[in-house]
């Protein structure tokens, strides 16, 4: 294991820090105080726990612009869409607050009344919450503050301490949300940042953690799996997707062009839940291209510390490898480059804005994660063969339906294997609505009272007046 992460701007390829590394003997550490310091926070009230979380929202508000110009120089993130995502992120606390005293409340299921026998007073079943213990949070770079938020708050309202390793990519960022949870009141080993590469999240599923909440690719996901297996504890995944849009014939296609624009080149393109493969009926598709195409032509690629940027560099410089392949490959069968394609000739990671038509299903581009800045678009005749092709995926984060009839697109979107369906919208998160993933885009929810309630164990209390 290296001691040091270098932080690298993928804006500029400079340097920006090296930040120490936590080794297996840190990581060790970390557990133990966390380990002893649970069961005191576990033991306050739920006011006292919301008291520091409601201090952490009113500084994200705060000390908004220093985080952000943070995110955007470790992630290459357009510092806009950084303000965006670290505003959004007092919502998702007021759901949390606003639903953990129910979430908490003990239920009496039954009671029987006393009876006249020795011994045989009042019985009541109780089910309780307890908190799981000591979680390990091993998060992505892509939104840090919203994957690494909706576990580590509402864990910490339960009353587990909470282990958290960012990704590499955003290890800085992961260090400002640490600092910051504690400026606002949260023990420092109840919350401990723990900083590496992989091979530290390794180190950190070799300790006798009670539950592993993981986002990241399908691969890593994988991996957390088998070593979670034999520890028995609580494994949520929440892994990548290839979701699918389908445009129909009776769409308002100027809503549906720029709607899917937007889901698949918002943040370049680098979200779970991005737009990655558009089916566009016959009737519409010139019309979808046209106005499609127009809205990705305006899109502003550039300096993401300017506000106006809408298109900064890919976060990871192997991804722009992942996307040359998968535009060659896609052109090497027969697509149609129509714009883009390229790594552009600039310092940094910048890969242009590409769109492929043509495209089919034996190209890695309608098959394949991208998470970048390239998206397919195929002409269908049907909704029969729309709904093939959406299926033909082993990944099931969500699925888009544009198209002004309702029943129709439920119809269609009731076939498909997703945790998330979209109506006439797509790429967008509630905290109110469980986020979840079917087959290889992972196991388990966060967000809406499920993602609460992932974070407690029930216990069955049986008393028995005596
Ligand atoms: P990744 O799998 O490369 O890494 C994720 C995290 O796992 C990082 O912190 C990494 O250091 C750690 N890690 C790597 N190997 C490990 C190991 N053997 N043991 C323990 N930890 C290990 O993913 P990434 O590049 O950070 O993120 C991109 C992926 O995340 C994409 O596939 C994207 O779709 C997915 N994602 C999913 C969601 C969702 O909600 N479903 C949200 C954001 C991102």
């Amino acid at each position: 294991m290296a001691d040091v992460l270098s932080v690298i701007n993928p804006a500029t390829e400079a340097l920006i820090q090296e930040v120490p590394v936590d080794d297996e003997a840190a990581v060790a550490q970390k557990f133990k105080q966390a380990k002893r310091a649970q069961p005191e926070w576990a033991a306050l009230s739920l006011a006292e726990r919301i008291k520091p979380i409601l201090r952490f929202r009113e500084l994200l508000i705060e000390r908004v612009d220093v985080l952000a110009t943070l995110l955007t120089s470790e992630t290459g993130k357009p510092i806009t869409q950084a303000r965006n995502e670290i505003l959004a992120v007092p919502g998702r606390i007021d759901f949390f607050v606003e639903n953990a005293a129910d979430v908490l409340a003990p239920e009496r299921v039954y009671c029987e009344p006393a009876q006249a026998l020795p011994g045989m007073g009042t019985l009541e079943e109780v089910i309780g919450y307890d908190p799981l213990g000591v979680i390990a949070n091993i998060s992505a770079w892509n939104y840090p503050y919203f994957v690494g938020g909706n576990v580590f708050i509402p864990a910490l309202l339960m009353g587990n301490a909470v282990l958290y390793k960012p990704s590499e990519v955003a290890a800085l960022t992961g260090g400002a949300i640490a600092d910051l949870l504690h400026d606002a009141g949260i023990p420092k080993d109840v919350f401990m940042p723990v900083i590496g590469s992989g091979l530290t999240g390794a180190a950190l599923l070799e300790q006798p953690i009670d539950g592993v909440f993981f986002t990241g690719s399908y691969a890593t996901g994988q991996k957390i799996a088998v070593a979670a297996a034999p520890k028995l504890i609580r494994t949520q995944l929440e892994l990548g997707g290839k979701d699918p849009a389908y445009v129909c014939p009776d769409a308002n296609v100027a809503v549906a062009a720029a709607g899917l624009a937007d889901g698949a080149f918002y943040n370049n393109g680098q979200s779970c839940c991005a737009v990655e493969r558009i089916y566009v009926h016959a009737d519409v598709y010139d019309e979808f291209l046209e106005a499609f195409m127009k809205t990705v032509k305006s899109f502003k690629l550039g300096d993401s510390t300017d506000p106006d940027t809408y298109l900064g560099p890919v976060s990871r410089k192997p991804q722009l490898d992942v996307l040359a392949d998968q535009v060659a490959d896609a052109v090497a069968k027969g697509a149609a480059l129509r714009w883009g394609g390229e790594r552009l000739d600039r310092p940094g990671w910048y890969f242009a804005p590409t769109v492929l038509t043509e495209v089919n299903h034996t190209m890695t581009v309608m098959q394949e994660e991208s998470f970048g800045p390239v998206i397919g678009i195929q002409r269908v005749a049907s909704d029969e063969e729309a709904v093939g092709l959406m299926q033909d995926t082993p990944y099931g984060l969500t699925a888009a339906v544009y198209g002004t009839d309702r029943e129709r697109a439920i119809a269609i979107l009731r076939q498909l294997k997703t945790g998330s369906a979209y109506w006439n919208c797509c790429d967008r998160v509630s905290p109110r609505l469980p986020w979840s993933g079917r087959g290889h885009s992972g196991l388990g929810a966060t967000l809406s009272r499920a993602g609460i309630s992932t974070f407690l164990q029930p216990r069955a209390w049986h008393l028995r007046a005596g």
